[in-house]
C-alpha cells in the first residue's frame, strides 16, 4: 500500500472514494450477505464464490488502495472492502 493512503484522513479517504466511479457500485450483492434471516443462512459454497467473485471486481478497482486503507481503519463487521472480507481484515488489524 502506498503511503499516500495512510496520509490521508478519513474524511478525506470518503470523499475521494465518493468521486470515484467504483466496481462494487454495479453490483453489491457480491460484496455483502444476502438477507437470509427467514432462511438457513447463505450456504459456504455459495458465499466463497460471492466473495471470490467480489474480489476479481476489487482487483480491477483503481480506488483499492483508498478502500483497504478506509477499511483497515474502520473494521467493517461485513462485506468485501478493498479485496478483503471483513474477517480478514479483523486478521490483518492483529497481524
Ligand atoms: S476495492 Fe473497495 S471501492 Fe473498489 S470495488 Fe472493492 S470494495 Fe469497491
Amino acid at each position: 500500500m502506498s503511503s499516500d493512503q495512510k496520509g490521508l484522513s478519513t474524511a478525506q479517504l470518503r470523499a475521494e472514494l465518493a468521486s470515484n466511479l467504483l466496481p462494487c457500485t454495479s453490483q453489491p450483492e457480491l460484496f455483502f450477505e444476502p438477507d437470509t434471516s427467514d432462511r438457513f443462512g447463505e450456504a459456504p459454497a455459495v458465499r466463497t464464490l460471492r466473495e471470490r467473485s467480489a474480489k476479481v471486481l476489487c482487483d480491477t478497482c483503481s480506488a483499492r488502495a483508498m478502500c483497504l486503507e478506509l477499511a483497515v481503519r474502520e473494521q467493517p463487521v461485513a462485506g468485501v472492502w478493498g479485496g478483503l472480507t471483513a474477517d480478514e481484515l479483523r486478521y490483518r488489524k492483529a497481524a
